[in-house]
C-alpha cells in the first residue's frame, strides 16, 4: 500500500476514534465532538460571528447552523444579532459552559496525552507543526478544487474604463472575505447574506460571448475572489474566449495566487497592502492574519512576471505617514504604487472612521516616492 493510502487511512481512523471518544464522553453534558469544539472556539473568541466560526473550524454553515442551535437549546451559547449588520449572527458562552469549561480543556488534554503517550517532546512538537503545516495546504487545495462551473458572483458592472488600467472591462464581484476590514465598502459581499442569489451564470457568459469585441478583459474582484473554489474553470472560458483577467485580492491565499498566474489564468494583479505588518490585525479587522502568505504574495509579484500594482486604502484611524514610508519600503521598486484615501459610505463596514486630508495625502505619496518612484494618489490628483 502506497503513503498516501496509509495517510488517507490514518486520517480516517483518527477522526472517527476521536469522534467516538468525545461522543462517549461528553455525554453526560449533553455535548457531542462538533459541539466541543465550537464551545471552545466561542468561548476563546466571545462575540465570534456564525460566518467566521464556520470558516476557522472549516465547517459547512448547515452543520454549524445546526450544531449552535443544539448549544444554544441546552443553554451552553447564547446568540446575538449584530446591531452593525443584522444578518450577522454573534455568538457567546453563557454561564452554564463557563462552569464547566475547564473540565472541556481537561478532557482535551486527557485525550490528547493518551494519543501521544509514546510520543517525546519533541516528537510531540514535531507532529503538531507537520500537522498544521498539511492542514494549512488540505484548506489550500479545497480552495483550488475548481472541477466545475458552480462559480458564484454576485455583482456585475457591464462596462468601466476605470477597474482595469488602460482597458474597456466588465467587473465581477464574488462573495465571502476572510478579512473584515473595518473600512470595506462591500459589506454585503463580506457578510453575505445566506439567501443572496447570484448571478445565472450562463447569463454571464452568454454576455461575454457577445461582446468580445468591444471589451479588452474582465475584473474579478470581492470579496476575496481566491476564496471561490471554482474561481479556476471560470477563468479558463474567459481566457478561451480571448479575454484579459484582472484580479484583485488582499494576497492571503499565495498558493492560488500563484497557481493561477502560472496557469496563465491571469494578466493583471491588483494587490492590497492593508498596512505595516504590527498593524494588520487592526487594520483587516481579525486576529489571525497568515502574514507568511501575504509576504509570499508580495515578493512573487515584485519578481515581475505579470504586471500588476499594490494599494493601500489609507484610513486616519489606521494609517500614519510613516507607515506608508515602512509599507513603500517592504515593496521597494514595485512597478506602481497606489495610495487610496479612505471614503465614508452607507455601507462600510465600520462607521465613524476618516480620510487623510490632503495634505497628509500629499505627505504620503511624498514617503513613498523614494522607494517606488511609480506611487500615485488614485481618484484625487
Ligand atoms: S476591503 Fe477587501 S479584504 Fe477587506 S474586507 Fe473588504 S473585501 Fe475583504
Amino acid at each position: 500500500m502506497s503513503e498516501k493510502s496509509y495517510f488517507t487511512i490514518d486520517t480516517s481512523i483518527l477522526f472517527r476514534a476521536n469522534q467516538r471518544y468525545f461522543d462517549d464522553v461528553l455525554a453526560k453534558y449533553g455535548l457531542g465532538y462538533a459541539q466541543l469544539i465550537f464551545l471552545i472556539e466561542i468561548y476563546e473568541h466571545e462575540g465570534i460571528a456564525m460566518n467566521a466560526l464556520a470558516e476557522g473550524a472549516y465547517f459547512d454553515k448547515g452543520s454549524v447552523t445546526k450544531s449552535i442551535q443544539k448549544l444554544e437549546e441546552s443553554g451552553y451559547v447564547e446568540v446575538e444579532v449584530s446591531s452593525e449588520d443584522r444578518r450577522v449572527k454573534k455568538l457567546y458562552t453563557t454561564a452554564k459552559t463557563q462552569e464547566i469549561i475547564l473540565k472541556l480543556y481537561a478532557i482535551r488534554q486527557e485525550r490528547w496525552n493518551y494519543l501521544s503517550q509514546d510520543l517525546s517532546a519533541q516528537e510531540k512538537q514535531a507532529f503538531i507543526e507537520a500537522n498544521a503545516a498539511i492542514c494549512k495546504r488540505a484548506k489550500e487545495y479545497e480552495g483550488l478544487h475548481m472541477v466545475d462551473s458552480e462559480m458564484k458572483f454576485y455583482g456585475f458592472q457591464k462596462c468601466t474604463l476605470l477597474d482595469y488600467p488602460g482597458k474597456v472591462a466588465s467587473t465581477l464581484f464574488t462573495g465571502g472575505c476572510n478579512f473584515r476590514c473595518p473600512f470595506c465598502h462591500n459589506r454585503d459581499l463580506v457578510f453575505l447574506d445566506e439567501g443572496a442569489s447570484p448571478l445565472d451564470i450562463d447569463y454571464l457568459e452568454e454576455f461575454f460571448k457577445k461582446r468580445r469585441k468591444l471589451l479588452d478583459g474582465v475584473c474579478i474582484t470581492g470579496g476575496e475572489p481566491l476564496l471561490n473554489r471554482h474561481l479556476k474553470t471560470f477563468m479558463r472560458r474567459l481566457k478561451d474566449m480571448g479575454y484579459l483577467i484582472k484580479l484583485d485580492t488582499n494576497g492571503s491565499y499565495f498558493n492560488a495566487l500563484k497557481a493561477l498566474i502560472e496557469e496563465g489564468l491571469i494578466d493583471y494583479v491588483a494587490m492590497d497592502i492593508k498596512n505595516i505588518k504590527e498593524k494588520y490585525p487592526l487594520t483587516v479587522g481579525v486576529d489571525n492574519v497568515d502574514m507568511t502568505a501575504i509576504d509570499q504574495s508580495i515578493d512573487y509579484l515584485l519578481k515581475g512576471k505579470i504586471d500588476y500594482e499594490f494599494r493601500t486604502t489609507l484610513v486616519k484611524e489606521f494609517h500614519d505617514i510613516s507607515d506608508v514610508a515602512k509599507i513603500a519600503q517592504r515593496i521597494k521598486g514595485a512597478k506602481a504604487y497606489y495610495l487610496q484615501n479612505f471614503v465614508d459610505r452607507d455601507k462600510v463596514i465600520q462607521k465613524g472612521l476618516h480620510p487623510l486630508s490632503h495634505e497628509e495625502l500629499i505627505k504620503a505619496k511624498k514617503a513613498a516616492l523614494p522607494y517606488v518612484e511609480n506611487t500615485q494618489i488614485r481618484g484625487e490628483e
